[in-house]
């Protein structure tokens, strides 16, 4: 597939990257569109230090469920959907009151 990748701040290159899978747990989404964030252009220029190439880019995006790994209910290829990006623990203090997007272990995709 293709991927818009930060190889190096100020460098962006369309290359080729192997296709993932959906693992248990998660779905696979052939993205459909993929917005340009300004926290992408920061990241782009490395300003906030919180993006490190090399990097796939993109993390405001809707697509389809291309397919659904093991212990997945209620998705199936072919559904419509958007993400959010937000990698949380479920563990902190945080994120056991709802406030995932405050959690202390935080990462986003892309
Ligand atoms: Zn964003
Ligand atoms: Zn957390």
């Amino acid at each position: 597939m293709k991927a818009l990748v930060l190889e190096e701040y100020m460098k962006l290159a369309l290359r080729d990257v192997p296709e993932p899978t959906a693992g248990p747990g998660t779905v696979l989404v052939r993205v459909k569109a993929c917005g340009i964030c300004g926290s992408d252009v920061h990241g782009l220029d490395g300003s906030t230090g919180r993006r490190i190439p090399p990097l796939i880019m993109g993390h405001e995006a809707a697509g389809m469920v291309a397919a659904v790994g093991e212990g997945v209910t209620g998705w199936a290829p072919g559904d419509r959907v958007t993400f959010d990006s937000t990698i949380f623990c479920g563990e902190c203090w945080f994120c056991l009151r709802g406030l995932i997007n405050l959690c202390d272990r935080r990462r986003v995709l892309g």
